[in-house]
């Protein structure tokens, strides 16, 4: 495996330059041309003269390089730089005046040997699934959508008979002790959670104990993924830069799971369909606006396989941010301006006319508007909490807890009266604060359907009545 992780990961490296009409594929190509040799057990080195003329037609036809047969020299060349490729005696070669590669003519005069370094070649032509992972990894990077023709005209048909996934390590439902584990296999880093293996495919992390919220969004398998950084406004730096890049070219990562006192699993592939807005407590206990990515699990990193649902939502995404953080802005960061009451109705006005925007679209079955319905719900909350005064709503409490939680809210749970099931509108009339005893009485104690009856009243009445303050 470290011999493999060693090949992946020099592979894993090859980053061609950026042009505006879209990545170099010549590097690319020219790997996989020469990882074809070494599966066909064909000569490891071969004359310039040939790798022109067989790499050149696949220039111009897979890379969009006009003139295939000069287009090679840049390729024949650079790929050496990734150490996945020997000119011979190429030091004897005179070079431009740049100083950077050798022109044309020096090549069609000296016709160099070139091919695989040989530990590579060896690697390879005996270990056929090592091939398919490497050849899986370029396509899925650099040919994706693949190109009709192009497994056909690399001879790599055979090779790759199955789903491109089924070739790339790890494996879905992988499983693993801790992150070092993860890493020792292969590669990237121990402690990012945004952040490639070392195949230079980016993974995401997601730990059930760890700081961030991520969540299964309710009724469907798509997930709220939390952007990077811990404490402090989210910015698109880093990891969130990763995600945004990945997100506009409509890439697709691997997403890991650690449930509590679970084992860290490869879960899924997944695709961006949105990038959203809101605001959360970071580490430091302050509440901070983060991203969530909005993931689609795919069963496969190639576009061409994705279900529709998600095509379609990736088709809707203008790929801007989706800001919840305006309408739901949490009290302790809307803190009052002018008098106290005014502004507090004020803010329980605006948020009750958010929830109910959001219950509005529930004629909408789109994925997108359930998504943005989950991450706005907490308006409503916003709102209760804001009404509740930082106390139970049950006039017939025996008694709320005066302590709070380490980031100093309340002993509060706010939640709809009848129970999500059978109304389902997440609006403040609704829904209600209780303290923890009164919550359990509500859910579980034998004179629920009375309490819930009760509680109904209580919420509808104080509702109004805070609408009504002066
Ligand atoms: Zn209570």
């Amino acid at each position: 495996m470290a011999d493999a992780r060693d090949l992946i990961g020099r592979i894993g490296k090859v980053r061609p330059a950026q042009r505006s009409a879209g990545q170099s594929l010549h590097r690319p190509l020219l790997l996989l041309w020469a990882i074809a040799q070494a599966v066909h057990g064909r000569p490891r080195e071969q004359p310039w003269s040939a790798v022109k003329h067989t790499v050149g037609p696949l220039l111009s036809e897979f890379a969009g390089a006009p003139q295939g047969h000069q287009a090679v020299l840049y390729p024949f060349w650079a790929l050496q730089r990734n150490t996945l490729w020997e000119v011979a005696e190429s030091a004897d070669l005179p070079l431009t005046s740049q100083g950077r590669r050798p022109t044309l003519s020096v090549l069609d005069d000296m016709n160099p040997l070139a091919g695989l370094p040989k530990q590579d070649y060896d690697r390879l032509s005996k270990d056929l699934e090592l091939a398919a992972w490497a050849v899986g990894n370029l396509l899925v990077r650099f040919f994706n959508p693949m190109p009709a023709r192009l497994l056909a005209a690399l001879d790599l048909e055979e090779l790759m008979v199955g789903p491109i996934a089924s070739y790339l390590r790890p494996l879905q439902g992988e499983l693993y002790q801790h992150r070092g584990a993860i890493a020792d296999v292969y590669g990237g880093n121990r402690v990012l959670g945004i952040t490639p293996l070392a195949d230079g495919l980016l993974t995401v992390y997601s730990d059930d104990k760890g700081p961030y919220d991520d969540q299964r969004i309710p009724g469907m398998d798509w997930i709220a993924y939390t952007g990077d950084g811990l404490s402090g406004d989210q910015t698109l730096s880093a990891g969130n830069r990763a995600m945004a890049e990945h997100q506009e070219r409509r890439k697709a990562l691997r997403y890991w799971h650690k449930p509590h006192r679970g084992r860290w699993t490869f879960e899924t592939w997944a695709v961006i369909v949105q990038r959203r807005q809101r605001w959360g407590r970071g580490q430091d206990g302050l509440q901070r606006r983060e991203f969530v990515w909005i993931l689609a699990p795919v069963s496969s990193p190639m576009s061409d396989t994705w279900p529709r649902e998600v095509v379609e939502a990736l088709d809707q995404d203008d790929g801007q941010l989706h800001d919840d953080s305006i309408d739901v802005i949490p009290a302790e960061v809307d803190a009052p301006s002018k008098s106290e009451r005014t502004s507090a109705r004020q803010r329980y006005e605006r948020l009750t006319a958010a929830a109910h925007r959001t219950a509005a679209d529930r004629t909408h079955s789109s994925r997108l508007v359930q998504v943005e319905r989950y991450l706005r719900s907490p308006a409503a909350r916003e709102a209760v909490m804001l009404r509740s005064n930082d106390r139970c709503e049950n006039p017939s409490c025996m008694g709320h807890p005066l302590e709070r939680t380490d980031a100093g809210a309340p002993l509060l749970e706010v939640d709809h009266v009848n129970g999500l099931a059978r109304t389902g509108q997440d609006v403040p009339e609704l829904m209600i604060a209780l303290c923890p005893n009164c919550h359990t009485l509500k859910t579980r104690g034998r004179e629920r359907n009375t309490l819930q009856r009760d509680l109904l009243v209580v919420a509808r009445t104080r509702h109004q009545a805070f609408l009504e303050k002066p």
